[in-house]
């Protein structure tokens, strides 16, 4: 309920960092180091047109304060929150409850002290939400996918909330993807959230008390800086002995849940693959390999090594 604030934001966050965890395949003797990871889509395709609720389908929730209401009002150019939704569980039962990402886009901005961003959507709209525990693993720059877990509703006076946990959600057209460009516009129409049209209708505290249901369903652990499980070797199977040295080598591996692409390195990086969803690939040849000729009869005792790096995982905090 209690209006948050403008969000000063600096204009040109860093570029993003891609969360994207790593495993090394120690391949000994034919000097070959390949290691799969996984990493986010590079771009995925975001748009205004499918906006979810910002929690999990199941129970309904209940619109605590709407348009026009007394928090809820354009103050400046860069302070628009007249059509702003104040959402709460019917049963009351809101504080904790898991935030899921209503969008597909990138983070503008993340304000710590309110709970909340701004998402460029990328086609002109940024969604902005805030009073929530924020997950430690966001910052600016991430590509979020809808129905990812960004945190929990914060309890009673925290985040801002004035006290009564609540997350408040706001649409705003944009022509710099949600940083100091807001134009604060009603779910409606192509802009619809989850489904539900909510047209300015005049009057004060539109909608008070309307009940919604999310279409919204958690996805996997990718993003919210749970590594996903480590990938097994198919092929070549642990222990694989090459008669000569191969020119080139067929691997594929099993696909592990939460990870979305993988990629296959060499030689500390001196051959990669694409970043690809498949489980397979093929190097081209191996001139390193062909150099050590010597060493053509080589067992390969395969192994997984921990997790190398997880990239993206700092919180940046963009006050000003
Ligand atoms: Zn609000």
């Amino acid at each position: 309920m209690s209006t948050p604030r403008p969000w000063t934001a600096t204009p040109c966050p860093r570029a993003a960092a891609r969360l994207r965890a790593a495993w090394t395949l120690a391949v000994l003797l034919l000097l070959v180091a390949p290691f799969a990871g996984f990493v986010l889509p590079a771009s995925v395709l975001a748009h205004h047109t499918n906006i979810k609720m910002p929690f999990a389908k199941g129970a309904p929730w209940r619109i605590l304060q709407g348009y026009n209401g007394s928090s809820h009002q354009n103050n400046s150019s860069t302070w628009q929150y007249y059509y702003s939704l104040d959402l709460v569980r019917a049963d009351g039962n809101t504080a904790g409850q898991r935030v899921l990402s209503p969008v597909d886009g990138t983070i503008r901005w993340i304000d710590e002290s309110y709970g909340g961003m701004s998402i460029n959507l990328g086609d002109g709209y940024a969604f902005a939400y805030f009073h929530t525990n924020l997950d430690p693993g966001l910052a600016a720059g991430q590509t979020i996918r809808q129905g990812q877990y960004l945190g929990t509703v914060a309890p009673p006076g925290a985040a801002g909330n004035g006290g009564t946990p609540h997350i408040h959600v706001t649409l705003w057209t944009t022509n710099d993807g949600g940083n100091w460009d807001r134009h604060a516009v009603p779910f409606t129409g192509d802009h619809r959230i989850d489904g539900y049209d909510f047209p300015d209708k005049g009057g004060s505290n539109q909608y008070l008390n309307t009940q919604v249901v999310s279409t919204n369903a958690e996805v996997g652990s990718a993003g919210t800086g749970t590594a996903p499980g480590v990938p097994t070797l198919v092929s070549p199977a642990t222990g694989t002995t090459y008669g000569t040295a191969p020119r080139t080598v067929a691997l594929d591996w099993n696909g592990v849940s939460g990870a979305t692409e993988y990629q296959v390195v060499i030689n500390d990086g001196n051959v990669t693959s694409p970043w690809t969803s498949a489980t397979a690939w093929t190097t081209s040849r191996l001139k390193r390999m062909t150099t050590k000729a010597p060493k053509t009869t080589a067992a390969i005792p395969a192994r997984w090594i921990a997790p190398l790096q997880v990239g993206g995982l700092s919180r940046r905090s963009v006050r000003r």
